[in-house]
């Protein structure tokens, strides 16, 4: 990138890069970026009687110089440009045969010279079939194509030509306002789809962190202690958007079942009470 263009990106105001946590102004955006891609996770030494947050990356304790290195500081966009949004919409009258659908949405994101850009979009139907999976050209030059987390590569996105307006355009035409999204910090993705939409079961709210907002249980951990499935095991190939989709609508279809056999339970012991009387 050549220092006009990284010039035009940047307000003179500084960003915190969203991996190794530095303000950093438009004239260091090419410093090197030292930064765990692992979270920070609790870790107890019984033996040495003491407790430590350690990356889950490797192991490092909080504050250690960064395992990994970009060339790039990345950073997501606090202030998206809302004129390029697009909103579901009320079903039309000749599209209304069978009720409104649930589908599961899972999207991988690059960083680019406009911070976090949409890559790639999976969606899955209420039976688990593939319904729609995109690989999708970023409109701004890639900085970083964030392979770990997103599994996107240059080679992937190389004969690419889909846009996000092609994505928006095509999602509404089977995504209404009464539609049902399922998905795990679908904000995110929502974020990255350019899209407004109310009506969302979100895994990361339904399935609360121990500790509240603003932490959140990670969609792993979710699917390993709730479905006892291991998932995101691709290591430097990254996440595959349609296993997440997929598991997070097996988290919901976990709870749904969860909590009508406890409606079922509460309904029979109020029976017994009663007959007892
Ligand atoms: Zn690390
Ligand atoms: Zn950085």
């Amino acid at each position: 990138m050549d220092k006009e263009s990284t010039e035009n990106l940047f307000s003179k105001e500084p960003r915190d890069c969203s991996r190794c946590h530095k303000t950093f102004s438009y004239a260091e955006v090419s410093q090197s970026c030292l930064y765990h891609p692992g979270p920070l996770y609790f870790k107890r030494d019984k033996l040495k009687g003491i407790r430590e947050f350690r990356y889950a990356c490797c192991c490092a304790v909080q504050d250690m110089k960064g395992c990994r290195f970009s060339n790039y500081h990345v950073w997501e966009n606090s202030n998206p440009d809302y004129s390029e949004f697009v909103c579901t919409e009320k079903r039309l009258l000749e599209k209304q045969e069978g009720a409104c659908r649930v589908f599961a949405l899972d999207c991988e994101m690059c960083y680019t010279r406009k911070g976090s850009e949409l890559a790639r979009i999976t969606i899955l139907d209420e039976f688990e079939n593939l319904v729609y999976d995109k690989l999708v050209l970023p409109a701004e030059e890639i900085i970083d194509y964030n392979t770990e987390f997103s599994g996107i590569t240059s080679e992937l996105l190389e004969n690419v030509t889909v846009r996000i307006e092609d994505v928006q355009r095509e999602l509404l035409e089977f995504i209404f306002s009464d539609t049902i999204l399922v998905g795990h910090s679908l904000e995110n993705d929502l974020l990255a789809l350019k899209m407004c939409h109310e009506l969302v079961i979100d895994t990361s709210i339904l399935f609360p962190h121990p500790h509240g907002q603003p932490k959140k249980k990670s969609l792993k951990h979710l699917a390993e202690e709730i479905l006892k499935k291991s998932i995101q095991n691709r290591g430097s190939f990254g996440h595959d958007s349609k296993e997440d989709a997929l598991a997070a609508f097996q988290l919901v279809m976990h709870k749904l079942k969860e909590d009508l056999l406890e409606e079922k339970r509460k309904e029979i012991a109020n029976k017994k009470k009663a007959n007892a009387k």
